[in-house]
C-alpha cells in the first residue's frame, strides 16, 4: 500500500512530475498543486500514477494526464498508467503554505476548505465580491476586492 504523497517512493519520478506546470497556473506545478497521489513501479516498469482533478468539472483532468505521459516519455518512460481518484476530494489542504503564498504573489487567492471568507490577495482585505462564478479558466472564480478595487481570482473547489 502506497501511501498519499509518498515521495521516496521513486523519487526520480517525482522530480519529473515537480516538472510538470499545472496548464491553468504555470507558476506552480501538478505535485505542489497536490493533484498527484501516488507513483508506484512494477517490476516490468510500468508507472502507475493516481491524479485526483482539483475539481470534479476540471476540464483540466486530460490535459493533467496527457502533460504527465508527455514529460515521462521525454525522460523514455512509455509505459505509464493514469487513473483519476475523486474521493477524498482534492482540497486546497493538500497544497503547501509554500504554494499558497506562491498563488497570493501572483494573485490567485487559495482558501482553505470550508473558509467562507475570501481573502483578497493584493492587500488581504477580507471585504470582497463575487464578479463571476467562472473566472479566466473553470476551476477558478473571478472576485473584486472593495478595499483596493482589484479584481483577483479565487481557486474554487467542488
Ligand atoms: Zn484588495
Amino acid at each position: 500500500m502506497v501511501l498519499d504523497r509518498d515521495t521516496n517512493i521513486h523519487p526520480e519520478i517525482w522530480e519529473l512530475l515537480n516538472e510538470v506546470p499545472d496548464p491553468e497556473i504555470p507558476a506552480i506545478n501538478l505535485v505542489e498543486l497536490g493533484v498527484i497521489r501516488t507513483v508506484e513501479r512494477t517490476d516490468d516498469g510500468t508507472i502507475y500514477i493516481v491524479i485526483t482533478p482539483t475539481y470534479t468539472g476540471c476540464p483540466a483532468k486530460q490535459l493533467f494526464k496527457d502533460l504527465i505521459l508527455e514529460k515521462l516519455a521525454e525522460y523514455g518512460h512509455h509505459k505509464v498508467e493514469i487513473t483519476s481518484r475523486l474521493n477524498p476530494a482534492w482540497t486546497t489542504d493538500w497544497m503547501s503554505d509554500a504554494t499558497k503564498e506562491k498563488l497570493l504573489k501572483i494573485g490567485i487567492s487559495p482558501p482553505s476548505v470550508g473558509d467562507r471568507v475570501i481573502v483578497c490577495p493584493q492587500c488581504k482585505s477580507t471585504d470582497t465580491k463575487l464578479l463571476s462564478p467562472f473566472g479566466s479558466v473553470a476551476c477558478q472564480s473571478m472576485y473584486s476586492c472593495n478595499t483596493c478595487k482589484e479584481p483577483f481570482s479565487y481557486f474554487k473547489c467542488h
